[in-house]
C-alpha cells in the first residue's frame, strides 16, 4: 500500500474525536458512537473537463468517482453498473406546471430500481476489502434489494430485516435475488425501528457485515450517495433542489459533493438544496421547525413508505447543511404525493413510487408558497421505481372492463 493510499481517508468520531487510518475497519468507534469518514482532496486532482471525459467512458460510478470514495482496492471491484442516471428536461411537465427549467434526476434507472443502488454499492465493496461472507441490511426495501443484487454478483450471504409491512414485491424481488428475509413486526409501545435494532444484534453478536443506507452503523456507503451530486453538478448547478428525506443519507450525498466540488473548483456555488418528508413521518421537519434536537416520530404514517424512518439517523449533519445552504425542511401529504406520482408518468413516462415522486409534491409547495419562483431551474430527484409496488398503483384506478371483438365496442369506448 502506497502512503498516498494510507492518506485516502480519514475516520473520525465526533463524539470522543478517536482517529483511525483508513486501512482499518471501522463501523463504529470504539467508545460506541458513530464514526464519520472524510476523504482526503489534497490529493485529488481532477478538472471538470476530466470528469465529462470520464462520463463519455461509460465508467460505472464506483470506478468513475473513485478517488472521492472510502475504498481502497481499485482491483476486483464488484458492481452492476449503478449511477449514470440521466438528468431530464421534464419539457411536457415543465410546461403543465409553467416551469421552463424542470429537470428530473431519474434514478429509477439504477440496476435495483432506486438510488441505493449508489450508497449500498460503496459499502458492499468496503466490506469485500476486507473478506466480508455476510452482510447484512436494515430497510423498509429498496437498501436491502441493492445490497442484495450485489451479494448476488459477489457471491457472499445476504441477510435483509425489513418491516413485517413492507410492500410484497418489495420482499418477492429480495427472495428473487436470493437475500435470506426476515420481517420484524412492532411490538406494542415498541419506539425505534425494529429492523435497525436487529440489524445491531446480528453486528454485535453474530459479527455481519452491517450496511444499512445510514451513518449510524457503518460510515461509508453513506460516501456512495455523493455520486449523484457530483453527475447534477457536471451537468448544471440548479437554483434549487429537492431531496426526498429518510434517514438523511442522501441529502448528505448531495451536499457533500457539492461541496466538494466546490473546494476543488469544479463549481463555483452550491445549490439551495431542499429536504422533503412525508407529513406523516416528519421527524426532521419538526426539529428544524422547532430549531430543537430530533426526536423520534411516534406513528410513522406515510405513503412515502421509504421515507419513514422514525429517526432521522443522519438528521444533525442535514440541520446543520440546511443551515449552510438555506434550504428548507418540508413535509408533503399523501394526496400531493400521488398527484405527483401521476404526473411523472402521465407527462415524462417515468413510474416511480411514491418515495421516489415525494420530491416533487414538495415541489408543489414551495412553489405554492412562493419559496421557489417558476422560472427558476430546478432539479428534482426521482429516487425509486413504481413497480415496486404494484398493489399501490392499482389501487388508484379502476380497471377497465373487457368489450366484445368488435370495432363497434371499440368506438364506443373511445367516444369516437
Ligand atoms: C431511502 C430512500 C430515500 C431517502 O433516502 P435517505 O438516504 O434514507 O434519506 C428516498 N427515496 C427512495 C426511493 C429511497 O429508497
Amino acid at each position: 500500500m502506497s502512503s498516498k493510499d494510507v492518506e485516502k481517508f480519514k475516520h473520525t468520531c465526533p463524539a470522543c474525536r478517536a482517529e483511525y487510518p483508513c486501512e482499518k475497519l471501522v463501523y463504529q468507534c470504539d467508545c460506541g458512537s458513530k464514526v464519520i469518514v472524510k476523504v482526503n482532496l489534497n490529493d485529488i486532482e481532477v478538472s471538470r473537463k476530466e470528469m465529462l471525459s470520464r462520463r463519455e467512458k461509460d465508467l460505472p460510478s464506483i470506478e468513475r468517482y473513485f478517488e472521492f470514495l472510502p475504498l481502497l482496492n481499485r482491483k476486483n471491484l464488484v458492481h452492476l453498473g449503478e449511477g449514470n442516471t440521466p438528468l431530464v428536461h421534464a419539457k411536457n411537465l415543465g410546461r403543465r406546471l409553467a416551469m421552463p427549467h424542470l429537470y428530473l434526476k431519474n434514478e429509477i434507472n439504477n440496476p435495483t430500481g432506486s438510488f441505493k443502488d449508489r450508497p449500498i454499492n460503496v459499502g458492499l465493496n468496503r466490506a469485500l476489502e476486507f473478506g466480508a461472507e455476510t452482510v447484512a441490511s436494515a430497510s423498509s426495501g429498496n437498501a436491502a434489494n441493492s445490497l442484495a443484487a450485489g451479494s448476488a454478483k459477489a457471491n457472499i450471504r445476504c441477510v435483509a430485516f425489513v418491516p413485517a409491512d413492507a410492500p410484497r414485491s418489495k420482499i418477492a424481488q429480495l427472495l428473487l435475488y436470493g437475500a435470506e428475509v426476515i420481517p420484524v413486526g412492532r411490538t406494542e409501545g415498541y419506539l425505534g425501528d425494529p429492523t435497525v435494532e436487529m440489524l445491531t444484534k446480528c453486528y454485535q453478536e453474530l459479527g455481519f457485515h452491517p450496511i444499512p443506507s445510514f451513518g449510524h452503523l457503518n460510515p461509508y456507503q453513506m460516501e456512495g450517495a455523493k455520486t449523484i451530486g457530483y453527475e447534477i453538478a457536471e451537468d448544471m448547478v440548479p437554483n434549487h433542489m429537492l431531496i426526498p428525506l429518510g434517514g438523511g443519507g442522501l441529502y448528505l450525498g448531495n451536499y457533500n459533493a457539492f461541496s466538494e466540488y466546490k473546494e476543488l473548483d469544479i463549481v463555483d456555488e452550491l445549490p439551495v438544496m431542499h429536504a422533503v418528508q412525508g407529513a406523516g413521518c416528519a421527524p426532521l421537519v419538526k426539529a428544524f421547525r422547532k430549531n430543537k434536537p430530533i426526536e423520534t416520530w411516534e406513528e410513522p404514517r406515510t405513503i412515502a413508505a421509504g421515507l419513514a424512518d422514525p429517526f432521522t439517523w443522519d438528521g444533525e449533519r442535514v440541520l446543520t447543511a440546511l443551515k449552510e445552504n438555506g434550504g428548507l425542511a418540508i413535509g408533503v401529504e399523501d394526496g400531493p404525493i400521488v398527484e405527483a406520482q401521476k404526473l411523472l408518468a402521465r407527462y415524462e413516462g417515468i413510474f416511480a413510487e411514491p418515495t421516489g415522486s415525494a420530491s416533487l409534491a414538495g415541489l408543489f409547495k414551495l412553489v405554492d408558497e412562493g419559496v421557489i419562483s417558476k422560472d427558476e431551474t430546478v432539479v428534482v430527484e426521482v429516487t425509486g421505481h413504481g413497480f415496486k409496488d404494484l398493489v399501490q398503483v392499482e389501487g388508484l384506478f379502476e380497471m377497465p372492463g373487457p368489450i366484445r371483438p368488435d370495432m363497434k365496442d371499440v368506438r364506443k369506448r373511445l367516444r369516437i
